[in-house]
């Protein structure tokens, strides 16, 4: 059983927004930590479920099924924008780049930035 291109690349986001992650989250079945994506939709590759190894294997063979699914699902986008966001903080924080730099790097407007920078020295005080 192969996996296509866009599973890949849904993999793939999740992946990178994990990895960003400070603490690897728990199944949202059995509480056990760092668990797996599971995509109930390829075509919304942000919005996941966490499961553990078991847990996501007894999904896919029917073992159990998630009745009320949206209460189970988290939509990476948000935390993938929360990190952005902090990153662009850090950068700027350390002078590695103007504030037109970054806008030309996160591909966001400069007045964006601004308001981004603005935003996080708030949340520090
Ligand atoms: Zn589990
Ligand atoms: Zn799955």
């Amino acid at each position: 059983m192969g996996i296509n291109k866009k599973q890949q690349s849904a993999y793939n986001k999740v992946f990178s927004v994990k990895m960003n992650l400070k603490k690897r989250p728990d199944c949202k079945i059995c509480g056990k930590p760092n668990a797996y994506a599971h995509h109930p939709n390829y075509q919304e590759p942000l919005k996941i479920i966490w499961l553990c190894k078991d847990c996501h294997r007894k999904l896919h063979l029917g073992e159990f099924v998630l009745d009320n699914i949206e209460k189970y699902l988290i939509d990476l986008s948000k935390i993938e924008k929360t990190e952005r966001n902090k990153r662009i903080y850090t950068l700027y924080k350390r002078g590695a780049y103007t504030l037109r730099g970054l806008a030309k790097v996160f591909r966001i407007s400069h007045p964006r930035i601004l308001a981004i920078i603005k935003n996080m020295e708030k949340k520090k005080k």
